[in-house]
């Protein structure tokens, strides 16, 4: 009795929720965050079943492929098909992940309606309640289910839990066949394009060769390029910038020293014209 009673509750609110989107701007400011969050526990029971896709892992599929892949793609000056399952239209979190606004550490704000967050999981559960009709789910768009191929583990808290769980032959054969389908996928072999041919070759080294249980081999070998690329840019203006600075010290220095040695000279010569008188 007690249970159909928060059902109905439950989907009353939900309900109401999805009428009032329109009007969220005002209403929504309102709100504090504990009521939000309160809602948010209450409604995550009805969404979930419409989504089968982890956040989560969704992101930190992402990040990997962000990291290890596209500076040598943009490297290459190559596009990615919508056909290949690593393009951005292929997540169907993109569009929330972009209109996530990281204000300060603890303050997250929603890019749909403006709404203020403590941090990063208050909002994921407001995207998940408010802007999940936002979600093109009707195809498989899930970046998480390539986890098993892009090593999703090695960057996630699981990994040191994951390394100590003996390998498993299937699973790892699985994973590689995973990885090289989306190699040929995703850069085309014999197209006559090269750099489709090189990013292929890339993949498999960076992504595909770790999944063996033969060990010795870690997964991206190229390591990622964006920001050793950033930092030897930082460093290279700086030293750009120091060195007219340095220069213009050793000359000004030079200059007073000249200066001092010429005017003790003329004092010696004024003490020396001076003497005989
Ligand atoms: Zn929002």
């Amino acid at each position: 009795m007690i249970k159909l009673l928060l059902f109905l509750m439950l989907s009353l609110q939900g309900t109401i929720g999805v009428f009032s989107t329109p009007s969220h701007l005002t209403q929504e400011n309102q709100d504090t965050e504990g009521y939000a969050a309160e809602r948010t526990l209450k409604q995550e029971d009805q969404h979930t079943h419409e989504v089968h896709c982890s956040r989560e892992r969704s992101r930190a599929a992402w990040e990997i492929i962000e990291e290890y892949l596209m500076p040598f793609v943009e490297q290459e000056k190559y596009q990615i098909s919508r056909k290949c399952r690593l393009h951005p239209e292929n997540d169907i979190f993109r569009d929330q992940e972009e209109n996530k606004i990281h204000v300060d550490i603890n303050e997250w704000r929603c890019g749909y309606c403006r709404k203020i967050f403590r941090g990063e999981k208050f909002l994921d559960q407001h995207f998940d309640n408010r802007h999940y009709n936002l979600l093109n789910v009707s195809e498989s768009k899930c970046l998480a289910d390539l986890c098993g191929a892009l090593h999703c583990d090695f960057t996630m808290d699981s990994y040191s839990k994951f390394r100590k769980t003996k390998c498993n032959p299937a699973a790892a054969a699985r994973n590689h066949h995973l990885c090289e389908s989306l190699a040929d996928s995703c850069f085309p072999v014999g197209q006559s394009s090269p750099s489709a041919n090189r990013l292929h070759e890339l993949f498999l080294r960076q992504f595909c060769d770790a999944h063996t249980c033969s060990g010795g081999r870690k997964p991206f070998p190229r390591g990622k390029k964006k920001h050793t690329s950033i930092f030897y840019l930082a460093i290279s203006i700086l030293t750009l910038m120091l060195l007219p600075i340095f220069y213009l010290i050793v000359y000004l220095h030079q200059r007073e020293t000249r200066k001092g040695t010429q005017e003790l000279k003329r004092v010696s010569q004024l003490g020396r014209k001076s003497k005989p008188s």
